[in-house]
């Protein structure tokens, strides 16, 4: 479970200060699909990274699983950061790296041995259906291949979390639809929890059960994605 307790995120200070998020209240259930929907600058980037720790909320508080990550020590940062694989619209992999790498690479700094390294990255590859792609670089990918990279590595270390930041937004519809039902895959065989932030409501037609418009830093309504989206 994930729940965001009177999130602001304010950056900047006095005539520069700029509220990103403004009081945001929600609860993101174990086991949903949760999306948060909202134009350019409506804070959603900021939402996401004061949960996968990137940023501290300047007021308020988010939990994981009833832990405070606003009050972590060091040793509980690094065993958070396990917990929450993400996933980025630019698919952000090593380019001089090949797959195997770039999805060992988790595990590595998790301090796995090689063999069990190497057991894992094959299972992970296969699952997201890039078994004989290993010894690739990216630049030899589809966009749509880089981003089940970009999902293998972020379930190395078998997250109880996905975040997905734009997560197919540089991608086409066919391919869009691909890894969306991948996602759909992990969240049903993993029981992985996934929170969504997107511009495309077609996203959140498509996967998630529960959404938030997220406008100017607050949360304009929230519910099931056929309450908010279905007119009376
Ligand atoms: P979204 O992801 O919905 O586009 P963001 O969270 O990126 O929204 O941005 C929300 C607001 O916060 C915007 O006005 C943006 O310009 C501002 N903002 C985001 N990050 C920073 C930052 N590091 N420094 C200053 N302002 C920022
Ligand atoms: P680099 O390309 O960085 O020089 P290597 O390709 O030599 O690294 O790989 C280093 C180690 O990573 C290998 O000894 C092997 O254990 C593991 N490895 C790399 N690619 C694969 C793969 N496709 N399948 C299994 N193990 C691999």
């Amino acid at each position: 479970m994930i729940q965001f307790e009177g999130v602001t995120k304010t950056y900047g200070e006095g005539s520069n200060a700029v509220n990103a998020l403004s009081g945001i209240d929600l609860t993101v259930e174990t086991g949903e699909i949760f999306g948060v929907i909202g134009f350019s600058g409506a804070g959603k980037s900021s939402l996401i990274r004061c949960v996968n720790l990137l940023e501290r909320p300047t007021k308020g508080k988010v939990f994981i699983h009833g832990k405070d990550l606003t009050s972590l020590s060091k040793r509980e940062v690094r065993s958070t950061r396990k917990d929450i694989g993400m996933i980025f619209q630019h698919f952000n992999l090593l380019n001089s790296k090949t797959v195997f790498h770039n999805v060992a690479m988790p595990l590595l700094l998790s301090g796995f041995g090689k063999k069990e390294m190497s057991k894992r990255v094959a299972e992970l590859l296969d699952f997201v259906g890039l078994h004989d792609k290993a010894d690739q670089y990216p630049d030899q990918l589809s966009g749509g291949q880089k981003q089940r990279v970009g999902i293998a590595r972020a379930l190395a270390t078998n997250p109880s979390v996905l975040l997905c930041d734009e997560a197919t937004s540089a991608l086409d519809p066919e391919t869009t639809q691909s890894i969306l039902d991948l996602l759909r895959k992990i969240n049903k065989e993993y029981k992985i929890t996934i929170l969504i932030i997107t511009h495309e409501m077609g996203v959140i037609r498509e996967i998630c059960d529960k959404v938030a418009v997220l406008e100017n830093g607050v949360v304009l309504e929230h519910g099931s994605v056929f309450d908010v989206f279905t007119d009376p």
